[in-house]
């Protein structure tokens, strides 16, 4: 007579693997997540970006232009040159960008950097490279303050080009759209890794204590697009280049010639 066995059947390779398994999907998905934003921007973004640091001149239709308009779009360019990187782009696995990257195509020093709204301006006694502007009334939001962000305008060694009107220190002096702030420059805080010449210009919430909060984190920052009348957000825009249709721009206002007019 066989022996009753009394061991439990052996569960089939497919429900003793189902654990794993699901593990393993959640992983993937967790990795794809942090790295997809990463991929895309180190694909066409940066490739885009290379040719037109190399051959700015060849490229001139990639570039915006400092105090146009787009449209209706309440805010003028905040500087010249081309968009190379936008609001969820991604440098390094984990990181997403809080706003937009203008790089001139020129030396640092030379592209110059403008208010894209009217505002108030304060740069900090240690802001080597950066003002904020304030704004009270968020044009698309008109019951909340908002906050424009710009910063990178210092050589590598920390040499400001912000213009002499605007000193370390300056708190909350009103500046009309459209006034000149500084020069983009290449300054990143360490001498030995400069950035690329460019200007980093984000749009930040209030804490609602009016001040601004911490531009690092994304969530604190706005998707800038519909504030500058371009696809300036990762995630909507794969390889456009954003720039303005011909018959939408409105150019920056000539200064008129001294002495001229009544
Ligand atoms: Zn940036």
């Amino acid at each position: 007579m066989r022996p009753v066995s009394l061991a439990r059947p052996r569960p089939s390779l497919f429900a003793r693997l189902r654990l794993p398994l699901a593990l393993l999907a959640v992983l993937l998905l967790v990795v794809a997540y942090f790295l997809y934003p990463f991929l895309r921007t180190r694909g066409g973004r940066s490739v885009r970006l290379w040719e037109w640091l190399n051959h700015p001149e060849a490229h001139a239709d990639w570039a915006v232009q400092a105090g146009q308009r787009c449209g209706s779009a309440p805010f003028l360019m905040p500087t010249s040159g081309y968009i190379g990187f936008l609001r969820g782009d991604s440098f390094r696995p984990g990181h997403t960008h809080q706003g937009i990257d203008i790089f001139g195509g020129q030396q640092p020093g030379e592209t110059p950097v403008v208010a894209a709204y009217d505002g108030y301006l304060t740069r900090l006694p240690d802001w080597k490279s950066t003002v904020i502007l304030r704004l009270p009334s968020d044009p698309l939001r008109p019951e909340r303050q908002i906050w424009l962000y710009y910063t990178h305008m210092a050589d590598t060694s920390g040499n400001s080009f912000i213009v002499d009107e605007f000193p370390p220190g300056t708190m909350d002096v009103f500046v009309q759209a459209g006034t000149l702030l500084g020069y983009q420059g290449n300054y990143s805080g360490d001498p030995l890794t400069p950035t690329g010449i460019h200007l980093h210009f984000s749009i930040v919430l209030d804490d609602g204590q009016g001040q601004f909060r911490n531009e690092l984190k994304i969530e604190n920052t706005l998707d800038p697009s519909p504030y500058l009348g371009l696809p300036l957000q990762a995630g909507d825009n794969a390889d456009r280049i954003p720039v303005c249709e011909e018959g939408l721009i409105t150019p920056p206002p000539t200064p008129a010639p001294q002495g001229a007019g009544e």
